[in-house]
């Protein structure tokens, strides 16, 4: 039998404003053409926290010396078994960022029917789940195409699974540096960073594009290719200095960077890849990708 989804509850009162929906708001105000694009994150962020305060702990040995011994044998430490997953949950999650995007015209028609009828049968959800998180990784953490039922929907069951995934990555960054990882994709779930941080004493960190993990990097090396090569990296900066652009001239893909040596705040990825979208468009004109 279906289970109601629990949205359909009474709401509760709005709580206090985090401070990524303030500074969104806030970047909205200083470029106005963001708009649509702004308002679709701050959605997200809302829908994302009704459900994250509720996830529990993975299922999973938590113990520091365990995490250490899971991470020295190179792999990522949390498999899909051990993602606390409440279907009743995700289901809403998915069909909400659906609806979210397609009003903001993130999301075609086509795409809307097929998240459509992919949360109406459990029986093709929870494959179709384990498929993305299995195969949208990094590809030296096993990553390849996902299956026809999910192809094109990637980001927006990224967006959904988000609550999930972060509450184990702050489970777990609770209890490890993730020291001793030298890897480019992800020691939590073997995603690719899609945006990185220099701390203000200039170390590097790159930040998960699946489930927010923070680890250390090379300072330069390209985390896709690995490429080292002072010559084939190409740099550059917004000029207020907060952030940079990183391109590797060997693979052609690029990663931002929030730099926290020129900040008055924390990186929000959030809210610094809207922030950014000019160096995007800088970057696929020189050729990156
Ligand atoms: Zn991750
Ligand atoms: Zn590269």
């Amino acid at each position: 039998m279906e289970t109601p989804d629990k949205p359909d509850k009474p709401e509760k009162p709005q709580r206090a404003e985090t401070r990524e929906i303030i500074e969104l708001r806030r970047l909205r105000e200083e470029q106005p053409d963001l708009e649509q694009a702004i308002d679709l994150q701050i959605q997200l962020l809302q829908l994302q926290r009704r459900v994250q305060s509720r996830v529990p702990l993975p299922a999973m040995n938590l113990a520091s010396a365990h995490l250490e011994t899971v991470l020295a044998s190179g792999k990522p430490i949390l498999t899909f078994e051990q993602i606390p997953i409440d279907w009743s949950d995700l289901r809403f999650l998915v069909r909400s960022t659906a609806d979210a995007m397609r009003k903001h015209d993130a999301l075609d028609g086509d795409d809307y029917r097929r998240i459509d009828a992919l949360t109406r049968d459990a029986e093709r959800l929870a494959p179709a789940i384990r498929d993305w998180y299995e195969a949208a990784r990094a590809i030296p953490a096993g990553g390849r195409d996902v299956g026809p039922e999910i192809a094109g929907l990637e980001p927006l069951l990224l967006q959904a699974m988000r609550p999930f995934l972060s509450r184990c990555a702050d489970a777990i960054m609770a209890r490890s540096v993730f020291q001793g990882w030298p890897h480019g994709n992800c020691p939590l779930c073997g995603g690719e960073p899609d945006f990185s941080y220099f701390t203000p004493a200039a170390e590097r960190l790159l930040i998960c594009s699946r489930c927010t993990s923070r680890w250390r990097f090379d300072q330069l090396a390209c985390p896709f290719c690995l490429n080292a090569d002072r010559k084939r990296i190409t740099s550059f900066a917004t000029r207020d200095g907060l952030y940079r652009l990183n391109g590797c001239d060997v693979c052609q893909r690029y990663l931002k960077a929030f730099d926290g040596r020129n900040a008055h705040r924390q990186v929000m990825p959030a809210v610094d890849a809207l922030a950014t979208l000019t160096l995007d468009a800088a970057a696929v004109q020189r050729g990156y990708r």
